[in-house]
């Protein structure tokens, strides 16, 4: 063997042996999460019901949330540095949300009606985001894509879905590797590389005659926070426009990435939108919305109207939860504060990589974050799978240990309570995992 195979051989076992320890460590550590997971496993298919939350050994129980922190079911503290995937925004019980639900919860829930809230947290939305010219509330993000790209079939008469490798729109719209068994129906075109800008326009000519929207991410999340290239976004706009294919931006997690999502802070500028997590203010919640002449055929007092059900697109906890958070704590400006401290934190993590010429990033936009663990740009998901699946695991692991939550795919989304305290603390956790692991990142 080469010295570098030889070099390489023994890092893997010494990555096995490290593996083997952290999550022996973690069952050490969390009796309680393991006592609580064993007792789902008799109703739960494998003790669970989101499968992202899952890992091995078995996944962390939390208990109780307070602002930035989370406990979990041994007492342990963490700095919550995953915010609910970009859902938790607000942070754990904020005072405002919680008045809002109070109120909500005072007055009656249910009503099996139009209540006062609904019209007054959608002209908020519209007046952000600069595609959505009207729009519909849903209850995930999931449906909100369901109902936008079905709106899109109907408005064009075409039948083509194009969306790209790596992407997530939901439960029924998962494309990390290609397609899912559990894809909804739709007639997929799944554009192989995200930012290759010849590449998809040629793919969008050839189905231009049956293609009805494209469906894209501004920056894929789930995928690995890996942005789209301005320039991408705006070859995507141009050929949409010339072919009459809906261009549907999916900004259900990067909308708070600007006080108007990345189509305000780009502007570039979709047909239609998809929203969803943090603006239902931490309660379940989704939105699609765009251009007029596309979501009035929702208009019940249309003859031709689309029809468009859900026993809780409205519900008032949502509807108060939501307009409380934007109209009075995710204001354009703290949305600005909130994405230059993620920047910053992004960078000073990033500086310690390069100081330490390590094989270790963290790629994202503003509040977002993911880490990989490999050098060079990552423009695709291709790009993503080069970096080791194991040390994300180790440096998940690794985290929890030093009292740092985040998503086992090593994602992070900030909340407005954390402080720079905490963002110190993710440093210097980041800083004791590449000295003690610094061997097994080069
Ligand atoms: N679209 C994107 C980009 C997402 O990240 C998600 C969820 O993570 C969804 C859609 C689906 O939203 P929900 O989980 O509310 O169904």
């Amino acid at each position: 063997m080469s010295t570098i195979a030889t070099q390489a051989a023994a890092r893997n076992i010494d990555l096995d042996s490290a593996l083997t320890d952290a999550r022996a460590l973690f069952v050490k550590r969390n009796p309680n999460s393991g006592a609580i997971y064993q007792e789902a496993l008799g109703a739960l298919p494998g003790g669970n019901t989101r499968t992202v939350l899952f890992y091995a050994p078995y996944p962390l129980t939390m208990s109780k949330g307070d602002g930035a922190y989370l406990w979990d079911a041994d007492g342990h503290k963490y700095a919550d540095f995953l915010g609910e995937y970009t859902a938790g925004l607000y942070g754990h019980s904020h005072p405002v949300i919680r008045k809002a639900l109070d109120q909500a919860l005072d007055g009656g829930i249910s009503f099996g009606s139009h209540n006062a809230m609904e019209g007054k947290l959608a002209k908020l939305v519209q007046a952000r985001f600069p595609s959505v010219e009207l729009l519909r509330f849903t209850n995930s993000g999931t449906e909100a894509n369901l109902m936008a790209i079905t709106v899109a079939l109907v408005y064009t008469g075409r039948s083509k879905v194009m969306v790209f490798e790596g992407g997530y729109h939901g439960g029924v719209f998962t494309f990390q590797t290609g397609q899912s068994p559990v894809n909804g129906p739709f007639n997929f075109v799944i554009a192989p590389t995200y930012n290759d800008i010849p590449g998809t326009i040629a793919l969008i000519e050839k189905h231009a005659k049956e293609l009805a929207v494209v469906a894209i991410e501004p920056m894929q999340g789930g995928g690995g926070c890996i942005p789209a290239s301005p320039a991408f976004l705006s070859a995507l706009r141009e050929a949409t426009t010339k072919h009459g294919v809906v261009l549907l931006f999916d900004e259900v997690m990067t909308s708070r990435l600007s006080p108007g999502g990345l189509q305000a802070l780009y502007n570039v500028i979709p047909d239609m939108t998809s929203l969803g997590k943090y603006i239902g203010g931490g309660m379940s919640f989704g939105a699609f919305g765009g251009r007029a002449d596309i979501m009035s055929r929702f208009d019940p007092r249309r003859p031709d109207a689309l029809p468009h059900a859900g026993t809780f697109n409205n519900n008032i906890l949502t509807m108060s939860a939501g307009y409380a958070g934007l109209s009075e704590v995710y204001t354009p400006q703290r949305a600005v504060e909130l994405n230059a401290f993620g920047d910053k934190l992004r960078q000073r993590l990033n500086a310690l990589c390069r100081k330490r010429d390590l094989a270790m990033q963290f790629t994202g936009i503003g509040s977002m974050m993911s880490v990989h663990f490999l050098k060079g740009e990552i423009r695709s998901i291709f790009d993503a799978r080069a970096g080791s699946k194991e040390l994300v695991e180790l440096f998940f692991l690794d985290m929890l240990e030093r009292g740092i939550y985040l998503a086992r795919r090593g994602m992070m989304a900030l909340s407005l309570p954390i402080t720079e305290t905490d963002g110190e603390a993710l440093v210097a956790a980041v800083d004791e995992f590449q000295t003690a692991r610094g061997s097994l990142l080069k």
